[in-house]
């Protein structure tokens, strides 16, 4: 890849164009193929905390009655902001792609959705400042709307800012925001998203801390010692991964934790995010999308591969071609 090992500074906005090889193709399409692997990998495990001794598989059920590589709301909404991305600048028109595509998947009567997900989609019309208002109002009511469900859906802002690290942050929170106005979700998908277009970009897992690096002090004081939680262990420490510092404390503890010498990586450390156990769909989602940015669509098993499949009846090629036409229009 050109460039690689390099990366531009957040402050410096707009760099030149990638140049795509295979490698980084593979990247691309990783970012999405891994989220929906890790979303099929732990729907069979949803709020259980399976033992050592418990098989990880592509087995499907759990409490919603998936089957063996169907995967659920976290990949579907992770698809409706990819459609987003396509559409449009997802600090624009995108958004409000992104949007319209909540409300179609969400008007098909999900099998599984979030809590405050369901609760702003009921309110909201299909617009993003309609979306926005009703989810930033539910948080002014309760203050309580810290669940992961904007963070399992981040990946693909990454692949539609490649080349501009900071449209990236700046989009990512706005996605957020569309549902959950919570700012430990908005920083939390801007340090993920960050992170996975370092690591389509550079192949490395450097993106967390880097973003810290360049965030203002209140953001970086709080989540610098919670990275270095996730980097100790155990995921008992962070159990309650329904929440987004949970689940991004438990997604990193298991790609930081598992030998990353190679591309084996990126299924064991998919495979430890389910042990951890509770919101195993969403917690191997978060993992995948930047384990598959760092591996690849080639480090996901092909009998995995051959299983994908859901909303909006989509399988793993097409999946593919979705992320590599949000690089696209991104101006790759
Ligand atoms: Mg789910």
């Amino acid at each position: 890849m050109t460039g690689a090992g390099r990366d531009m500074p957040r402050s410096t906005g707009s760099v030149r164009a990638m140049e795509y090889t295979a490698d980084s193709l593979d990247r691309i399409e990783g970012v999405l193929v891994a989220t929906a692997a890790g979303d099929a990998l732990g729907a069979g495990y949803e709020f259980t905390v399976p033992g050592a001794g418990v098989d990880i598989r592509m087995r499907g059920g759990g409490p919603f009655g998936f089957a063996p590589g169907e995967w659920t709301d976290d990949t579907a909404m992770t698809v409706a902001v990819a459609q987003g991305a396509v559409a449009g600048d997802l600090r624009g028109d995108g958004l409000d792609a992104a949007a319209a595509g909540f409300q179609r998947w969400y008007a098909g009567a999900p099998k599984d959705i979030g809590n405050q997900t369901r609760v702003v989609l009921t309110r909201a019309a299909s617009d993003a400042a309609s979306m926005t208002a009703a989810a930033a109002d539910l948080h002014a009511r309760t203050g309580r709307t810290g669940g992961n469900g904007s963070l399992m859906r981040t990946a693909p802002v990454a692949l539609r800012y490649l080349d501009d690290p900071d449209a990236c942050v700046d989009a990512a929170r706005r996605v957020s925001d569309l549902t959950h106005a919570d700012p430990h979700a908005g920083q939390a998908c801007a340090l993920w998203s960050y992170s996975i277009r370092h690591a389509v970009v550079t192949g490395t897992f450097d993106g967390p801390r880097l973003y810290l690096e360049a965030a203002d002090a209140v953001e970086r004081d709080f989540w610098s010692p919670l990275l270095d939680a996730a980097e100790a262990g155990p995921p008992t420490e962070f159990a309650q991964n329904g929440w987004v510092v949970h689940a991004l404390q438990t997604a990193w503890w298991a790609i930081s934790t598992t030998d990353a010498s190679g591309p084996h990586h990126l299924v064991a450390a998919l495979e430890t995010a389910v042990r951890a156990g509770n919101d195993t769909d969403t917690t191997a989602a978060i993992a995948g999308g930047l384990l598959g940015a760092r591996w690849g669509r080639a480090a996901v098993p092909g009998h995995w591969q051959e299983k994908l499949h859901g909303w909006p009846r989509m399988r793993v090629d097409e999946l593919a071609s979705l992320a590599r036409e949000v690089a696209a229009a991104g101006g790759a």
